[in-house]
């Protein structure tokens, strides 16, 4: 695995304990908490995430500073990107602390940015694509394709053979008609049977469209069998934005049945894929109870891999967005009520399709703005001569173009007066963002992005 020296070097090393004290901690976790080394990790981590956070506001304002919107060429003023690297490389880090025997392969439908799939290739990680376009992004990194899996259960024919062609060997299947394609056109690839699994409290659902069901999981198995097909695994996906950490318990029961069942039918599978689905916020907890129901139900000579899409990069992506249009929205009944519309120059349509496609609700925040709220923590002292209300004052926030349900924000309080020319900012933008974008009206999906990295062991990947 081609890794920087320091990706395991203990003081390096974090676990985040917060999701374990209010919970029934197994006695695995409590030894975690206990752990001082650790316990120090965590404070580094937060340490980390506050100087980038720094680091990206710097980088945001240098950006806007150099923008003039009264003078500039067409979309010099467009929306941007910056992307820290070094919040994907502590991610990283963070997964293997916690899934070490887990092999990520990144989920490129999440974000295809060429320098994040770079940098998952330096940090040894595979990929899994569901396309020609993406098996191509994936191997453009230089990797090996045994690093590949194409991760979808209904492909296109010409898309099979063209992975035959390339010896992108590992595909998932999950119903009969995707076998007998397989037979004709790539009867050596290696097969994962991707089975259901109860998704009912995932963000984004799943399980109506891909998977087997148990029940047919058998007959599956004796008709690969009888094809003479390569079956190597089973794979899985609790869906994306996963909230309930048991359904990748019972996930893992269910492929262990389908292992012993495939062994009764001939067949000695040896990795199983437990998918995508980990989030930020949860992933120390959905970890611990992933890593318990493996240890559990997989001895260790089964190669566990997974498709982590969101995980990695939702955090690493700000966006920036200017402000090209402003409504004034009185109230004559109740001036407290007094409101502006602000129109951005991305919207639904635009990097804000998370909003759409994956029930995001992304926060604005203030990068410039005509006057500071007084007592607000961006107030810089001139505030004290400020007419405006210490409480902050209320904007919905609309993107570009002329359809009514490009709205990014229906109420949003900001402490400060926002006008034509300003910029906000919303951080969180990394996963399923940009990729699902469109160019709607006539704006562009082709937004810069600004890379940089707040972890040495980033730079030291990737050169930056
Ligand atoms: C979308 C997808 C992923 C990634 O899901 P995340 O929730 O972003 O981790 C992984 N595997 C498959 C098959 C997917 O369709």
């Amino acid at each position: 695995m081609v890794m920087a020296p320091s990706v395991l070097a203990s003081d390096e090393v974090y676990v985040s304990n917060n999701h374990y004290n209010n919970d029934h901690s197994s006695s695995k976790d409590s030894k975690l908490v206990s752990n001082t080394t650790l316990n120090h990790g965590v404070n580094d981590l937060y340490k980390a995430k506050l100087a980038s956070k720094d680091l990206v506001f710097e980088v945001l304002k240098k950006r806007v500073a150099s923008i003039n919107v009264d003078r500039c060429e067409p979309g010099e003023e467009d929306a941007f990107y910056v992307a820290d690297m070094g919040e994907i490389y502590r991610q990283h880090l963070r997964w293997k602390m916690n899934l070490g025997r887990v092999k990520p392969f990144y989920a490129v439908k999440c974000n295809p940015d060429p320098e994040i799939l770079r940098l998952m290739a330096k940090l040894g990680n595979g990929f899994d694509c569901a396309s020609k376009a993406e098996i191509d992004l994936a191997l453009q990194t230089g990797v090996d394709p045994s690093r590949i899996i194409y991760a979808q259960p209904c492909k296109t024919k010409s898309y099979i053979r063209y992975a035959a062609q390339k010896g992108v060997k590992q595909m998932t299947f999950d119903n009969a008609d995707e076998l007998y394609k397989i037979k004709a056109d790539f009867p050596d690839a290696e097969l994962y049977l991707r089975i259901l699994t109860d998704d009912s409290t995932s963000l984004c659902r799943l399980s109506m469209k891909f998977g087997a069901s148990l029940d047919v999981a058998r007959s599956l198995l004796e008709l690969a069998r009888q094809l003479e097909l390569n079956v190597v695994g089973v794979s899985f996906h609790v869906g994306s934005g996963a909230e309930d950490p048991k359904a990748f318990l019972k996930a893992v029961q269910d492929a262990r049945w389908v292992f012993d069942q495939a062994a009764e039918v001939g067949y000695e599978l040896h990795t199983l894929d437990v998918g995508g689905g980990f989030c930020d916020e949860t992933f120390e907890k959905f970890a611990a109870i992933l890593s318990q129901a493996l240890d559990t139900y997989f001895p260790a000579q089964v190669r566990i891999i997974a498709e982590p899409g969101r995980y990695y990069v939702a955090g690493a992506f700000t966006l920036a967005a200017n402000v090209i249009a402003r409504r004034d929205v009185r109230d004559p009944k109740d001036p407290s009520r007094d409101a502006y519309m602000l129109y951005l120059n991305d919207g639904v349509y635009g990097n804000f399709s998370n909003i759409i496609f994956d029930h995001q609700h992304p926060v604005a925040q203030i990068l410039t703005c005509v006057e500071t709220c007084p007592g607000s923590s961006d107030s810089d002292g001139s505030s004290s001569t400020s007419s405006l209300s210490s409480s902050g004052i209320d904007y919905s926030i609309w993107g570009p173009t002329c359809d009514g349900i490009d709205v990014i924000t229906e109420r949003v309080t900001l402490p400060g007066l926002v006008d034509v020319g300003d910029w906000l900012y919303f951080e969180n933008m990394g996963a399923y963002t940009r990729c699902s974008a469109t160019r709607f009206n006539g704006f562009t999906d082709n937004h810069d992005v600004i890379y940089i990295s707040s972890e040495t062991g980033a730079s030291a990947l990737l050169d930056y």
